[in-house]
């Protein structure tokens, strides 16, 4: 099973280990079996967990998913939403994550909405 992500830039140790991760989760409660081959699957590289309360999940959907910063929607943190495509055992995946300004610049990672 290829799982070597492949996005079109060098990612580093961080984003291939957490993506890898959520893979690894992924493959595990979806055989790949059950999974057409033309199908598109979106993941979050982060949740918030099951029990969150409102108010936490609306911190967790504005905190770093590489730094832990929570960056309120002011702007002044540049949080910014974002994804990689990967292609795994044949299917496309795509998983989004949230990056303050100073990860999205390490990871070079194409965001989507500024902030
Ligand atoms: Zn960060």
């Amino acid at each position: 099973m290829a799982d070597t992500p492949n996005p079109p830039w060098e990612p580093t140790a961080w984003l291939r280990e957490a993506v890898s991760e959520r893979i690894r989760l992924m493959t595990q409660a979806v055989p790949r079996a059950a999974l057409d081959d033309d199908m598109a699957i979106l993941m979050q590289l982060t949740e918030a967990s099951e029990d969150a309360t409102r108010e936490e999940r609306d911190r967790w959907e504005y905190t770093c998913d590489r730094c832990g910063q929570y960056c309120p929607p002011d702007g002044v943190w540049g949080f910014a939403t974002g994804h990689v495509e990967l292609v795994v055992s044949g299917i496309k995946i795509l998983v989004t994550m949230g990056l303050c300004r100073v990860c999205r610049q390490a990871e070079q990672v194409p965001m989507s909405k500024g902030g």
